[in-house]
Protein backbone atom coordinates (compact mmCIF):
# COMPACT_ATOMS: atom_id res chain seq x y z
CA UNK A 1 0.00 0.00 0.00
CA UNK A 2 2.14 3.00 0.81
CA UNK A 3 4.19 4.05 -2.53
CA UNK A 4 3.59 7.39 -2.09
CA UNK A 5 3.42 9.30 -5.44
CA UNK A 6 3.68 13.27 -5.24
CA UNK A 7 3.29 14.77 -8.77
CA UNK A 8 3.77 18.51 -9.68
CA UNK A 9 2.79 19.24 -6.13
CA UNK A 10 2.55 22.98 -5.11
CA UNK A 11 1.68 24.75 -1.89
CA UNK A 12 1.18 28.23 -1.56
CA UNK A 13 -0.24 29.56 1.56
CA UNK A 14 -1.42 33.10 -0.37
CA UNK A 15 1.55 34.91 -0.54
CA UNK A 16 4.17 35.93 -3.82
CA UNK A 17 5.57 32.59 -3.18
CA UNK A 18 4.84 28.48 -2.70
CA UNK A 19 5.93 27.27 0.54
CA UNK A 20 6.46 24.31 -2.03
CA UNK A 21 7.23 24.44 -5.55
CA UNK A 22 6.55 22.02 -8.27
CA UNK A 23 7.47 18.90 -6.35
CA UNK A 24 7.56 14.95 -7.64
CA UNK A 25 8.70 12.88 -5.12
CA UNK A 26 8.39 9.34 -4.90
CA UNK A 27 8.72 6.82 -1.51
CA UNK A 28 8.44 3.17 -1.96
CA UNK A 29 7.09 0.79 0.07
CA UNK A 30 9.70 0.16 3.33
CA UNK A 31 11.65 3.72 2.41
CA UNK A 32 12.66 5.71 5.46
CA UNK A 33 12.70 8.69 3.97
CA UNK A 34 14.19 12.07 5.59
CA UNK A 35 13.21 15.04 3.98
CA UNK A 36 16.18 17.48 5.13
CA UNK A 37 16.64 21.33 4.41
CA UNK A 38 17.20 24.36 6.54
CA UNK A 39 14.09 26.14 8.72
CA UNK A 40 11.93 27.37 5.95
CA UNK A 41 12.08 24.84 3.02
CA UNK A 42 9.21 23.30 3.18
CA UNK A 43 9.77 19.87 4.87
CA UNK A 44 6.65 19.92 7.53
CA UNK A 45 4.31 21.71 4.99
CA UNK A 46 5.54 18.59 2.25
CA UNK A 47 4.68 16.01 5.26
CA UNK A 48 1.21 17.75 6.36
CA UNK A 49 0.23 17.39 2.75
CA UNK A 50 0.81 13.67 2.40
CA UNK A 51 -0.95 13.65 6.12
CA UNK A 52 -3.98 15.32 4.74
CA UNK A 53 -3.43 18.38 7.51
CA UNK A 54 -2.99 20.83 4.32
CA UNK A 55 -4.72 20.81 0.62
CA UNK A 56 -2.66 21.07 -2.29
CA UNK A 57 -2.99 23.93 -4.42
CA UNK A 58 -1.75 21.71 -7.46
CA UNK A 59 -0.70 18.60 -8.43
CA UNK A 60 -1.96 15.26 -6.97
CA UNK A 61 -0.78 12.95 -3.70
CA UNK A 62 -0.95 9.42 -4.30
CA UNK A 63 -0.55 7.11 -1.39
CA UNK A 64 -1.00 2.83 -2.70
CA UNK A 65 -3.24 3.03 -5.63
CA UNK A 66 -5.73 5.59 -4.38
CA UNK A 67 -5.37 9.36 -5.35
CA UNK A 68 -5.32 11.11 -1.81
CA UNK A 69 -4.91 15.02 -2.81
CA UNK A 70 -5.74 16.54 -6.46
CA UNK A 71 -7.26 19.46 -6.56
CA UNK A 72 -7.96 19.80 -10.38
CA UNK A 73 -10.29 16.45 -10.09
CA UNK A 74 -11.84 17.69 -6.66
CA UNK A 75 -9.87 15.13 -4.73
CA UNK A 76 -9.63 14.94 -1.17
CA UNK A 77 -9.27 12.26 1.65
CA UNK A 78 -9.34 13.07 4.61
CA UNK A 79 -6.21 12.50 7.76
CA UNK A 80 -8.36 9.73 9.54
CA UNK A 81 -9.51 8.15 6.18
CA UNK A 82 -5.39 7.84 4.95
CA UNK A 83 -4.42 5.38 7.49
CA UNK A 84 -1.44 6.93 8.44
CA UNK A 85 0.34 7.17 12.04
CA UNK A 86 1.40 10.38 12.76
CA UNK A 87 4.09 12.20 15.35
CA UNK A 88 4.19 15.44 15.41
CA UNK A 89 7.00 17.62 16.92
CA UNK A 90 4.78 18.14 19.60
CA UNK A 91 3.44 15.11 20.60
CA UNK A 92 -0.21 15.76 21.05
CA UNK A 93 -0.43 13.05 24.43
CA UNK A 94 -4.24 13.09 25.66
CA UNK A 95 -3.28 15.12 29.23
CA UNK A 96 -5.94 13.41 30.90
CA UNK A 97 -5.47 10.18 29.79
CA UNK A 98 -2.74 7.71 31.39
CA UNK A 99 -0.29 6.69 29.30
CA UNK A 100 -1.88 3.11 29.24
CA UNK A 101 -5.11 4.59 28.08
CA UNK A 102 -3.25 6.98 25.14
CA UNK A 103 -1.80 3.98 23.68
CA UNK A 104 -4.44 2.60 23.78
CA UNK A 105 -7.23 5.42 22.47
CA UNK A 106 -6.34 4.32 18.59
CA UNK A 107 -7.24 0.69 19.06
CA UNK A 108 -10.55 1.70 21.05
CA UNK A 109 -11.68 3.85 18.01
CA UNK A 110 -11.05 0.41 15.33
CA UNK A 111 -13.37 -1.07 17.93
CA UNK A 112 -11.23 -4.27 19.04
CA UNK A 113 -12.06 -5.95 21.99
CA UNK A 114 -10.95 -5.65 25.34
CA UNK A 115 -8.83 -8.81 25.95
CA UNK A 116 -6.99 -7.89 22.53
CA UNK A 117 -6.30 -3.95 23.41
CA UNK A 118 -4.84 -5.33 26.86
CA UNK A 119 -2.20 -7.29 24.80
CA UNK A 120 -1.32 -4.48 22.73
CA UNK A 121 -0.98 -2.73 24.91
CA UNK A 122 1.17 -4.25 27.05
CA UNK A 123 3.48 -5.62 23.89
CA UNK A 124 3.78 -2.23 22.93
CA UNK A 125 4.76 -0.46 25.75
CA UNK A 126 7.32 -3.22 26.51
CA UNK A 127 8.61 -2.98 23.63
CA UNK A 128 9.61 0.83 23.64
CA UNK A 129 10.57 0.30 27.68
CA UNK A 130 7.35 2.50 28.95
CA UNK A 131 5.75 -0.22 30.43
CA UNK A 132 6.24 0.76 33.91
CA UNK A 133 4.67 4.07 33.09
CA UNK A 134 1.83 2.86 31.86
CA UNK A 135 -0.51 4.33 34.93
CA UNK A 136 1.36 7.79 35.10
CA UNK A 137 -0.22 10.67 33.19
CA UNK A 138 2.22 12.49 30.30
CA UNK A 139 2.40 15.52 32.85
CA UNK A 140 4.54 12.95 35.28
CA UNK A 141 6.90 12.36 32.50
CA UNK A 142 9.84 13.57 30.95
CA UNK A 143 9.90 14.77 27.40
CA UNK A 144 11.85 11.26 26.39
CA UNK A 145 9.25 9.61 27.92
CA UNK A 146 6.73 11.50 26.17
CA UNK A 147 8.31 10.94 22.96
CA UNK A 148 8.28 7.43 23.65
CA UNK A 149 4.57 7.30 24.69
CA UNK A 150 3.60 9.37 21.58
CA UNK A 151 5.43 6.66 18.88
CA UNK A 152 3.61 3.88 21.10
CA UNK A 153 0.52 5.11 20.52
CA UNK A 154 0.98 5.35 16.97
CA UNK A 155 2.69 1.99 16.27
CA UNK A 156 -0.30 -0.06 18.56
CA UNK A 157 -2.56 0.65 15.80
CA UNK A 158 0.27 -0.70 13.20
CA UNK A 159 0.46 1.71 10.73
CA UNK A 160 2.02 0.68 7.20
CA UNK A 161 3.45 4.59 6.70
CA UNK A 162 4.39 6.70 9.54
CA UNK A 163 5.25 10.41 9.22
CA UNK A 164 7.34 11.78 11.90
CA UNK A 165 8.02 15.85 11.80
CA UNK A 166 11.05 16.51 14.02
CA UNK A 167 9.91 13.90 16.54
CA UNK A 168 13.02 14.18 18.21
CA UNK A 169 13.58 17.71 18.85
CA UNK A 170 12.88 18.05 22.50
CA UNK A 171 15.22 15.52 22.98
CA UNK A 172 18.98 16.24 25.10
CA UNK A 173 21.49 14.61 22.63
CA UNK A 174 21.80 11.30 24.37
CA UNK A 175 18.17 10.32 24.59
CA UNK A 176 17.95 11.56 20.49
CA UNK A 177 20.74 9.07 19.93
CA UNK A 178 18.85 6.26 21.83
CA UNK A 179 15.91 7.25 20.06
CA UNK A 180 17.16 7.26 16.57
CA UNK A 181 18.29 3.67 17.26
CA UNK A 182 14.70 3.18 18.51
CA UNK A 183 13.43 4.21 15.53
CA UNK A 184 15.56 2.45 13.40
CA UNK A 185 14.91 -0.52 15.11
CA UNK A 186 11.12 -0.21 14.67
CA UNK A 187 11.22 0.46 11.18
CA UNK A 188 12.96 -2.64 10.39
CA UNK A 189 10.24 -4.58 12.59
CA UNK A 190 7.30 -3.23 11.20
CA UNK A 191 8.38 -3.30 7.73
CA UNK A 192 6.93 0.18 7.53
CA UNK A 193 7.67 3.45 5.42
CA UNK A 194 8.42 6.15 7.64
CA UNK A 195 8.59 9.45 6.16
CA UNK A 196 10.74 12.03 9.08
CA UNK A 197 11.44 15.37 8.87
CA UNK A 198 14.49 16.69 9.85
CA UNK A 199 16.94 19.82 9.83
CA UNK A 200 19.37 17.41 11.18
CA UNK A 201 21.86 16.07 8.86
CA UNK A 202 23.66 13.91 11.65
CA UNK A 203 20.13 12.09 12.16
CA UNK A 204 19.16 12.20 7.85
CA UNK A 205 22.08 10.30 7.55
CA UNK A 206 21.97 7.55 10.36
CA UNK A 207 18.31 7.32 10.31
CA UNK A 208 17.48 7.01 5.88
CA UNK A 209 17.28 4.81 3.26
CA UNK A 210 16.75 7.94 1.33
CA UNK A 211 17.14 11.77 1.39
CA UNK A 212 15.19 14.44 -0.16
CA UNK A 213 17.05 17.82 0.11
CA UNK A 214 14.57 20.38 0.03
CA UNK A 215 15.40 24.40 -0.23
CA UNK A 216 13.15 27.53 -0.47
CA UNK A 217 9.92 25.08 -1.61
CA UNK A 218 12.24 23.36 -4.25
CA UNK A 219 13.47 19.54 -4.21
CA UNK A 220 16.99 19.37 -4.87
CA UNK A 221 18.12 16.30 -4.78
CA UNK A 222 16.64 12.73 -3.59
CA UNK A 223 19.38 9.75 -2.77
CA UNK A 224 20.91 7.51 -0.77
CA UNK A 225 22.39 9.46 2.29
CA UNK A 226 26.30 8.53 0.74
CA UNK A 227 24.38 9.38 -2.47
CA UNK A 228 24.12 12.83 -1.39
CA UNK A 229 27.34 13.31 0.55
CA UNK A 230 29.55 11.77 -2.12
CA UNK A 231 27.88 13.27 -5.34
CA UNK A 232 25.86 16.10 -4.69
CA UNK A 233 24.22 17.59 -7.36
CA UNK A 234 24.99 21.58 -7.01
CA UNK A 235 26.49 23.55 -4.01
CA UNK A 236 23.78 23.99 -1.77
CA UNK A 237 23.67 20.45 -0.91
CA UNK A 238 27.39 19.94 -1.69
CA UNK A 239 27.53 23.07 1.38
CA UNK A 240 24.29 22.04 3.46
CA UNK A 241 25.94 18.14 4.84
CA UNK A 242 28.90 17.55 6.18
CA UNK A 243 30.83 19.20 9.82
CA UNK A 244 33.05 21.43 9.07
CA UNK A 245 31.47 22.27 5.73
CA UNK A 246 32.73 21.63 2.76
CA UNK A 247 35.67 24.09 1.40
CA UNK A 248 35.36 25.93 -1.64
CA UNK A 249 37.73 27.53 -4.44
CA UNK A 250 36.10 30.37 -6.54
CA UNK A 251 37.34 30.23 -9.94
CA UNK A 252 36.45 34.27 -10.24
CA UNK A 253 39.02 35.27 -7.83
CA UNK A 254 42.64 36.09 -8.33
CA UNK A 255 43.99 34.07 -5.88
CA UNK A 256 46.73 31.46 -5.13
CA UNK A 257 43.98 29.05 -4.51
CA UNK A 258 42.52 29.39 -7.72
CA UNK A 259 45.33 29.53 -9.68
CA UNK A 260 46.02 25.66 -7.97
CA UNK A 261 42.93 24.90 -9.35
CA UNK A 262 43.04 26.32 -12.28
CA UNK A 263 46.14 24.31 -12.77
CA UNK A 264 44.42 20.85 -11.42
CA UNK A 265 41.35 20.87 -13.71
CA UNK A 266 43.51 22.01 -16.84
CA UNK A 267 43.26 19.00 -19.13
CA UNK A 268 40.63 17.31 -16.69
CA UNK A 269 37.73 19.90 -17.72
CA UNK A 270 37.11 21.21 -21.12
CA UNK A 271 35.69 25.03 -20.72
CA UNK A 272 37.46 25.98 -17.47
CA UNK A 273 36.12 29.39 -18.43
CA UNK A 274 32.46 27.31 -16.79
CA UNK A 275 33.79 26.49 -14.15
CA UNK A 276 32.41 28.62 -11.08
CA UNK A 277 34.04 26.76 -8.24
CA UNK A 278 35.85 23.53 -6.67
CA UNK A 279 34.86 22.01 -3.34
CA UNK A 280 36.89 19.84 -1.32
CA UNK A 281 35.33 18.14 1.43
CA UNK A 282 38.00 18.65 5.38
CA UNK A 283 38.52 14.42 5.41
CA UNK A 284 39.55 14.59 2.04
CA UNK A 285 42.17 16.92 2.88
CA UNK A 286 45.19 15.57 4.17
CA UNK A 287 47.81 17.97 6.17
CA UNK A 288 51.53 17.05 4.79
CA UNK A 289 54.73 19.31 4.97
CA UNK A 290 55.87 21.20 2.26
CA UNK A 291 56.85 19.01 -1.05
CA UNK A 292 57.77 20.23 -4.57
CA UNK A 293 57.40 16.73 -5.63
CA UNK A 294 53.49 16.19 -6.67
CA UNK A 295 51.87 13.43 -8.39
CA UNK A 296 49.69 15.10 -10.74
CA UNK A 297 46.39 12.67 -9.13
CA UNK A 298 46.43 15.77 -6.47
CA UNK A 299 45.21 18.83 -5.80
CA UNK A 300 47.30 20.82 -3.33
CA UNK A 301 46.96 24.31 -1.42
CA UNK A 302 49.54 25.65 0.37
CA UNK A 303 49.00 27.53 3.48
CA UNK A 304 49.85 28.33 7.17
CA UNK A 305 48.35 26.45 10.05
CA UNK A 306 46.26 29.41 11.85
CA UNK A 307 44.90 26.91 14.59
CA UNK A 308 44.43 23.88 15.79
CA UNK A 309 40.78 22.37 17.21
CA UNK A 310 40.46 19.46 19.01
CA UNK A 311 36.95 17.84 18.11
CA UNK A 312 37.53 14.95 20.55
CA UNK A 313 38.85 11.73 18.77
CA UNK A 314 39.99 14.64 15.79
CA UNK A 315 41.07 17.96 15.10
CA UNK A 316 40.03 20.57 12.79
CA UNK A 317 42.86 22.28 11.10
CA UNK A 318 42.42 25.09 10.38
CA UNK A 319 44.27 26.85 7.86
CA UNK A 320 45.33 30.26 5.90
CA UNK A 321 45.77 29.75 2.24
CA UNK A 322 45.61 33.07 0.37
CA UNK A 323 42.84 35.40 2.53
CA UNK A 324 40.96 32.43 2.62
CA UNK A 325 40.66 29.80 5.57
CA UNK A 326 40.40 26.24 4.78
CA UNK A 327 39.63 23.66 7.45
CA UNK A 328 40.80 20.26 7.23
CA UNK A 329 40.20 17.18 9.45
CA UNK A 330 42.85 15.15 11.02
CA UNK A 331 42.64 12.43 12.90
CA UNK A 332 46.44 12.97 14.90
CA UNK A 333 48.56 16.22 14.84
CA UNK A 334 51.81 14.79 15.36
CA UNK A 335 54.47 17.79 15.63
CA UNK A 336 51.93 20.63 14.15
CA UNK A 337 52.07 23.66 15.21
CA UNK A 338 50.27 27.37 14.91
CA UNK A 339 52.27 28.47 12.05
CA UNK A 340 54.08 25.78 10.34
CA UNK A 341 53.88 26.37 6.21
CA UNK A 342 51.98 23.10 5.11
CA UNK A 343 50.45 21.73 2.30
CA UNK A 344 46.98 20.74 2.24
CA UNK A 345 46.54 17.56 0.07
CA UNK A 346 43.43 15.81 -1.73
CA UNK A 347 43.00 13.08 -3.93
CA UNK A 348 41.84 14.02 -7.37
CA UNK A 349 38.86 11.84 -6.80
CA UNK A 350 37.41 13.83 -4.00
CA UNK A 351 37.44 17.21 -5.70
CA UNK A 352 34.09 18.15 -6.35
CA UNK A 353 33.89 20.75 -9.40
CA UNK A 354 30.38 22.78 -9.89
CA UNK A 355 29.59 25.52 -12.86
CA UNK A 356 28.61 29.21 -12.78
CA UNK A 357 25.38 28.22 -11.63
CA UNK A 358 26.86 26.12 -8.77
CA UNK A 359 25.50 22.58 -10.63
CA UNK A 360 28.07 19.62 -10.42
CA UNK A 361 30.36 18.69 -13.24
CA UNK A 362 31.38 15.37 -14.07
CA UNK A 363 35.28 15.24 -14.51
P1 LIG B 1 11.07 24.49 9.97
O1 LIG B 1 12.26 23.57 9.94
O2 LIG B 1 11.40 25.86 10.47
O3 LIG B 1 9.86 23.89 10.59
P2 LIG B 1 10.10 23.84 7.30
O4 LIG B 1 11.14 23.47 6.32
O5 LIG B 1 9.34 22.73 7.91
O6 LIG B 1 10.70 24.78 8.42
P3 LIG B 1 7.56 24.93 6.50
O7 LIG B 1 7.02 24.99 7.89
O8 LIG B 1 7.03 23.89 5.61
O9 LIG B 1 9.15 24.83 6.52
O10 LIG B 1 7.35 26.35 5.84
C1 LIG B 1 7.63 26.62 4.47
C2 LIG B 1 7.24 28.05 4.16
O11 LIG B 1 5.84 28.20 4.26
C3 LIG B 1 7.83 29.08 5.11
O12 LIG B 1 8.19 30.21 4.37
C4 LIG B 1 6.70 29.39 6.08
O13 LIG B 1 6.81 30.68 6.57
C5 LIG B 1 5.49 29.20 5.19
N1 LIG B 1 4.32 28.72 5.96
C6 LIG B 1 4.23 27.56 6.67
N2 LIG B 1 3.01 27.41 7.21
C7 LIG B 1 2.29 28.50 6.84
C8 LIG B 1 0.94 28.93 7.08
N3 LIG B 1 0.08 28.19 7.79
N4 LIG B 1 0.56 30.10 6.53
C9 LIG B 1 1.41 30.84 5.77
N5 LIG B 1 2.68 30.48 5.52
C10 LIG B 1 3.12 29.35 6.03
Amino acid sequence: MPTIRLKNVVKNYGGDTNAVENLDLTINDGDFMCLLGPSGCGKTTTVRMIAGLENITAGSIQIGDRMVDEPNAQTYVTPEQRDVGMVFQNYALWPHLSVADNVDYGLKLRKMSKTDRDARVGEITGKLSIAKYRDRYPSQLSGGQQQRVALARMLAVNPKLMLLDEPLSNLDSRLRLEMRAELKRIHAEFDATVVFVTHDQWEAMTLATHVAVMFEGVLQQVGSPMDIYDRPVNRFVASFLGVPPMNFVEMGEKSPQAASAAEFLAGRVEDIEGIGSIGIRPEALTVERPNPVRSSGQFVLAGRVESLMPTGGSWTVETAVGSQRVYATALQLGDLQPGDRIELVAPAASVHVFDLNDQRVRV
